[in-house]
Parts: structure tokens; C-alpha cells; sequence
């Protein structure tokens, strides 16, 4: 373990030199103090979480002070943003402090997000609210505690610093730890404003630091091209598999190491419901949580479109073609485990499909009534989950068909309990558990965040006293708009 004073830096992102970053200083925020911190991403950089009672920790992340090694800069990207191209975006607010080198001799970004203007601000103050914080910092750990790849969040910090949104808010510090903050919009910006040799160098960067094993192949850029579709496509039938919707899919919130990134208005379902949009600023559903995976693949094409200085158009679109059969095989996998059955049956998909309907019909709670489904013996545990649906001879129907599939098994009922408990979580991050805790943190009370994030650590194991948290959600919680403005 180390002492906080004592975290090693590199500074690789930022010795590509200007053209890829600008050198912008931390903003402080006032009155800084500690919200939350991780204690399994603390541990990422060998920090005990005690680490984080220090006064020191609150102000290096609430940019009052800084490392020795640090060098905080901007990064340059563009995107497609809602299906338009924006031509330049870049860190508005948000900065990349660099890169600690962890015991194990992994590199781990710190970027801190909050930290005031920069030359890609806009007409943005550069800030984060402490609403917003939050929920990135619950999203990115609960995301992580469910085996869903994403970038990790160290701390919360929060401030007197007033800032106005709809309302005043206070100002807040997330520090997001990720292997690396490059996104489909990097490549797109050096694509658009055409200077492939920038291009080509931050190609270069990214295959060593990141594909290494590419680079044996006998087309190393195609080879990693394919290796992030392939990566995208395991990660999207995860949030499929597990209910969760990103909502704001752009390009310049893609991450090129194929892990979820940059989720403001995200949700996980409550009801299961296809078309369900969480992002309230996203009128025509663009990214609903079904057309997650047909956006995938436009944001990989978007990717691809700007690599083509580099890879032949052909083999560019057959690289692309490989998305959806990977993304199936994934996904079916994921539910195939979800239901508790181990082999593989042609009709699978078919019974995947036949239940999502009659839970879109019922607006049965998706989490739960996998839960519930484990529970022994079978029969009991569908009597229990049949309450929740409407159309019951459908229900029925496809439970008939499950029981006959389950029946079909090796050694059906033995182990099943633990086998779907082991992927079937108890506890999910509910928008109103989200909520609550929020409030009780902007009038000043941390405990429940805190105890929050605790509970989802685990999500698969039951917890004592907790059963507050593995509750339906009321009728006020299931239908929270979350907006853009953060
Ligand atoms: P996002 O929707 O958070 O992915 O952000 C899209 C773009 O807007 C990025 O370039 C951000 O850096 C920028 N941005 C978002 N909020 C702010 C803000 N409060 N101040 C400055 N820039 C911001
Ligand atoms: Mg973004």
C-alpha cells in the first residue's frame, strides 16, 4: 500500500504533445470534503481507503494541490453527437492529471472531472454538480461489481462552490480512473480536419499501450480494429443482458477499450421495456435501450469511416460485419446463464424472446423476476414470479416451454440456485435509490450514498438489513427523467 503523496505518475498522453492535449491548471473548488470514495478503485492505485480521511486527498481532488509528477491537460476530440457531427469538442470540463503507475504495473488515467474551464468549454462553467457526480460514481462501480467492463470511479468530492443549472447547485470533483480516455471522436477529429499524421501517431499509441498483442499480427491497425468491435460487441450485449441504458451513445462517448464511458443520464430498466428511453433530452428515442446495439454498430462505423487512411474500405466492413453475430453469441450466452441453463439449445433465443414479451406486457420488474426465477424448487419459484404478468395464459405458455427446457438439463436442480444467484443480481442501481441518495447528499448527509454504493458492491449477495434496496421501486420512482444538464 502507498501513501497518497506518494503516487508514481507517467505522463504518456501528454508527451504526444499539443496537437493531442493542452496543459490547463485545476480550477479549485471551495470548501472541499469527501462525499464517497471506492475502496476496490482506491486499491486500483495501492491506496489503502483510509487514504481518502485525509484532509491531503480532498484537496489534490478538488484541485487545490497537486503532485509533483501530475500534468493536467485537455484533451482534443470531436463526435457525432445525436447523429450530427460536431466538429470539436474535447475536455470541457474535465481533466486528464495523468497517469499513476499502479504496484502492478498497470497505467491508470486520473481524470478529474469538474475541474473548471478549459479551452474546450464552450459556452460551459466547466463544473459538475454534485447530483451528477454521483451518479457517475454509483453507475461506474455498480457497472464494475456486475462484471460489465466501464470506467472506475475513485471519489466524490464536494464543495460550497455554487453553480447554476435549472436551480443552484453545488460544484463537485469526480475522479474517473479508466486504462485510457481515448475515444471514437479522437480519431474522428484528426480524420475531419484532415491530418492523418496525427492520426496515425495516436494509432501508433494506442495499438502499443493498449492492443500490444496486435501488433503481431500480420495487419496490426485491422487486427485492433477487429479487436474493438469484438470488445463493443461483448460490452453491449452486457448492458442488453443486464438492462443497461447508456443514454448518450455518441461517438465521443465511446471508448476505444470497448468499456462504457461518459454515462450522464443513464438507467438501469425497472420494468422491462424495449423501448425504453432514460436520456429525457433524447425526444425520438435514438438511444432507447433496444437501438443500444444498432447505435453500436453506427458508432463502430463512424470509428471506421476515420480509420480508413489506414485500412482498406473492404477490410474495414467485413471487420464490421462480424458486430452482430458476436453481439448475438454474447447475448445469448448472458441469458442463457440468467435462466440458469448450461447447454445450448437452437430454440434458446426463441425462449429468451417469447419471456421478454410477456414481461414488456406486464411490465414485469426485470431484475427481480430473475431473482426470483432461481429460487427452489422450480416449480414453487414460478408460481411466485407468474403474479407479476397480465397475460397469464402467455405466461404460462412460455413457462410450460421453459420447465420442459429446464427438464432437459444435466443435472437440472442441482446447484441452480447458486449457479443464477451468481448472475442474477439481488440489488440493481435503481434511478430512485440513485435519487434519494442525492438528496440526502445535497442537504448534507453522505451516509446514504455511501451505504448505496456499499450494497451494489455486491449486488449477487444477499445482505443483511438491506432489504430496503432490493425492493420494486414505487410508482413515483419507475419513470425519473434524467436530463442532459449536468
Ligand atoms: P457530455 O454530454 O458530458 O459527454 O459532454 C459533451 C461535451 O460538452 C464535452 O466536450 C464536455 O466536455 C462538454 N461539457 C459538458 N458539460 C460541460 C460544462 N459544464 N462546462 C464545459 N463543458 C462541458
Ligand atoms: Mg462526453
Amino acid at each position: 500500500m502507498k501513501a497518497l503523496d506518494q503516487l508514481h505518475f507517467d505522463t504518456r498522453f501528454a508527451r504526444l504533445g499539443d496537437t493531442f492535449s493542452v496543459e490547463v491548471l485545476p480550477d479549485p473548488i471551495d470548501e472541499p470534503r469527501l462525499v464517497v470514495a471506492s475502496p476496490s478503485a482506491m486499491a486500483l492505485l495501492d491506496l489503502d481507503l483510509s487514504e481518502a480521511e485525509q484532509p491531503l486527498f480532498a484537496e489534490l481532488f478538488s484541485g487545490h494541490k497537486l503532485w509533483e509528477g501530475a500534468e493536467p491537460r485537455a484533451m482534443v476530440y470531436s463526435g457525432h453527437q445525436f447523429g450530427g457531427y460536431t466538429p470539436r469538442l474535447g475536455d470541457g470540463r474535465g481533466l486528464l492529471l495523468g497517469e499513476v503507475i499502479n504496484e502492478a504495473g498497470e497505467h491508470w488515467d486520473l481524470h478529474l472531472k469538474g475541474a473548471g474551464q478549459t479551452p474546450f468549454s464552450r459556452m460551459g462553467d466547466g463544473r459538475a454538480v454534485l447530483r451528477s457526480s454521483i451518479r457517475e460514481f454509483l453507475g461506474s462501480e455498480a457497472l464494475h461489481a456486475l462484471g460489465i467492463p466501464s470506467s472506475r470511479a475513485l471519489c466524490v468530492i464536494g464543495s460550497s462552490t455554487v453553480v447554476w443549472r435549472e436551480r443552484q447547485e453545488r460544484a463537485a470533483m469526480l475522479v474517473r480512473l479508466a486504462q485510457s480516455h481515448v475515444r471514437f471522436g479522437h480519431f474522428e477529429y484528426f480524420y475531419y480536419i484532415k491530418q492523418p499524421e496525427q492520426a496515425q501517431q495516436l494509432l501508433d499509441y494506442v495499438l502499443e499501450h493498449h492492443y500490444p498483442d496486435c501488433r503481431e499480427a500480420e495487419a496490426p491497425y485491422l487486427a485492433m480494429f477487429r479487436s474493438i468491435v469484438e470488445r463493443n460487441a461483448e460490452l453491449i450485449a452486457r448492458w442488453q443482458a443486464y438492462g443497461f441504458c447508456h443514454g448518450v451513445m455518441n461517438t465521443d462517448n465511446m471508448s476505444i477499450l470497448g468499456i462504457t464511458f461518459d454515462f450522464g443520464p443513464y438507467a438501469f430498466l425497472d420494468d422491462f421495456d424495449a423501448n425504453f428511453i432514460c436520456n429525457h433530452s433524447d425526444d425520438r428515442g435514438r438511444y432507447s435501450y433496444s437501438n443500444q446495439v444498432p447505435v453500436a454498430h453506427w458508432n463502430l462505423s463512424a470509428l471506421a469511416q476515420a480509420l480508413t487512411p489506414f485500412i482498406a474500405v473492404d477490410d474495414l466492413k467485413a471487420a464490421l460485419e462480424l458486430f452482430l453475430p458476436l453481439y448475438q453469441a454474447h447475448y445469448l450466452d448472458l441469458m442463457r446463464r440468467r435462466l440458469g441453463v448450461t447447454t445450448a439449445e437452437d430454440d434458446d433465443l426463441a425462449l429468451v424472446e417469447q419471456l421478454l414479451q410477456c414481461m414488456q406486457r406486464g411490465a414485469v420488474d426485470y431484475t427481480l423476476f430473475f431473482r426470483h426465477l432461481g429460487e427452489q424448487p422450480l416449480d414453487a419459484a414460478l408460481q411466485v414470479v407468474r403474479d407479476d404478468f397480465i397475460d397469464l395464459a402467455a405466461f404460462d405458455q412460455w413457462s410450460e416451454r421453459y420447465r420442459a427446457r429446464c427438464a432437459r438439463e444435466p443435472n437440472n436442480a442441482q446447484g441452480r440456485r447458486e449457479r443464477m444467484h451468481a448472475v442474477n443480481p439481488l440489488y440493481i442501481l435503481r434511478n430512485y435509490l440513485a435519487q434519494q441518495a442525492i438528496e440526502a447528499a445535497e442537504a448534507g448527509d453522505y451516509s446514504k450514498v455511501r451505504e448505496l454504493h456499499q450494497v451494489l458492491s455486491r449486488p449477487f449477495e444477499e445482505q443483511p438489513g438491506m432489504q430496503a434496496y432490493a425492493e420494486r421501486p414505487p410508482e413515483w420512482g419507475k419513470h425519473l427523467e434524467i436530463s442532459c444538464s449536468s
